[in-house]
């Protein structure tokens, strides 16, 4: 099976290893801007996709979420 975002092969959850790891900082990330900020899991993605600061991994990712419409749930494990 391959990554979702790239053609690498997936190891997990539909991504390669880089784009895991992105996801999984993505994620976590939103839990601690959802501490200070009121921000939904849509305004959160495209914040980080815009922001020069994030790496490009993540903001592969953060706009195949995006565009996906993937729940930030989805992955709960
Ligand atoms: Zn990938």
């Amino acid at each position: 099976m391959k990554c979702a975002i790239c053609s690498r092969e997936a190891i997990e959850n539909n991504y390669c290893e880089l784009h895991l790891k992105a996801y999984e900082s993505i994620v976590k990330k939103y839990e601690q801007w959802k501490k200070a900020l009121e921000i939904s899991w849509k305004e959160y993605l495209s914040e980080i996709a815009k922001n020069p600061l994030t790496g490009e991994w993540a903001k592969e990712v953060a706009e195949y979420l995006s565009k996906s419409g993937e729940k930030e749930n989805a992955k709960t494990s």
